[in-house]
């Protein structure tokens, strides 16, 4: 069945899709986007990603022209016309056609794409034996420069971040930012489990630190207390890491990915968690009932 992409109001078979060269999403990654992810026939936590979408484009003053209901009816019809139930979502706004200069203000409409595609799950054994991942030496944007929490699609800072992991035969790194607190992964967000005076927590950075506020982070934080787990939005070192009972990571694609090893150091017993397999399960079980229905069950 031929996939259809969306591309500024028109639907083009996928090899057909294509946008212009002067367009600055482009020419300088003046742009944003979502990755959102539809299980069961429904767009999980679809207000969320809407939501941080046209955060996103209000740091840039980026004016998309659709109101968010109207972008996500764009969404779903794309879903139903290729009659995906279970997918993978790109959503990507750019600042639109202008000149070889800079300045947005010559871009007169942005160009908006939507992607939806099966999606390739990782293999079922990286959640069995879980990761081993490395700390990077590229540290996170500073966000007075260009705010990590901005979904942009000038993802340089990560890539470079990318490049070291795949470098050190990693499949993720650890980025901290400027004064050494841990931020979160190249693609991920991070969690540590751990025990203090008879409670368990499960705890992530706070996104102030240099993070993306990740959507499956905060779902994370919202099941954990379901489960009798201590939600826990801290700062901290690599000490913490390496000390960890558990460590996982979070992210619309990855879901919850068990860490074993950062930096050559054992994360508690070497293999995935209790705690990261519980939160996993109750995870996979929210995306069966809740979201947004694409079409009628
Ligand atoms: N951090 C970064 C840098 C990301 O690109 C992503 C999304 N892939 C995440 C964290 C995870 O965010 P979400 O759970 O919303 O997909």
């Amino acid at each position: 069945m031929t996939n259809y992409v969306y591309v500024n109001g028109e639907y083009f078979p996928k090899d057909e899709a294509k946008i212009s060269v002067f367009d600055h999403g482009y020419l300088y990654g003046d742009g944003i986007f979502e990755g959102i992810r539809a299980y069961n026939n429904r767009v999980f936590k679809f207000e969320e990603h809407i939501d941080r979408l046209y955060m996103s484009a209000k740091v840039l003053m980026l004016e998309i022209g659709l109101t968010k209901d109207e972008m996500k009816n764009k969404v779903l019809e794309t879903l139903r016309k290729n009659g995906l139930r279970e997918a993978y979502v790109r959503l990507i706004v750019s600042r639109g056609l202008g000149d070889l200069g800079l300045d947005p203000r010559k871009c007169k409409k942005p160009t908006i794409v939507i992607i939806t595609d099966k999606i390739s799950l990782y293999p079922p054994e990286l959640y069995e034996t879980g990761l081993s991942i490395v700390t990077l030496a590229t540290r996170k944007n500073i966000p007075e420069a260009l705010n990590p929490k901005v979904k942009s699609l000038n993802y340089l800072n990560n890539i470079l971040g990318k490049i070291e992991a795949n470098l050190a035969g990693a499949a993720e790194g650890v980025m901290l930012n400027q004064e050494g607190y841990v931020a979160e992964c190249t693609a991920d967000n991070i969690f540590v489990v751990y025990k203090r005076m008879g409670n368990i927590y499960v705890s992530t950075p706070p996104a102030h630190v240099g993070a993306l506020e990740g959507i499956t982070r905060n779902t994370i934080l919202e099941i954990a207390p379901k489960l009798g787990y201590v939600p826990e939005r801290k700062i901290f070192t690599r000490h913490a890491l390496y000390n960890a009972d558990e460590v996982f990571l979070t992210g619309t694609a990855a879901e919850i990915a068990p860490i074993i090893a950062i930096d050559g150091r054992v994360i508690g017993d070497g293999k995935p968690g209790p705690v990261t397999k519980q939160l996993l399960t109750a995870f996979r079980e929210l995306t069966m009932t809740e979201g947004t229905k694409i079409m009628p069950d």
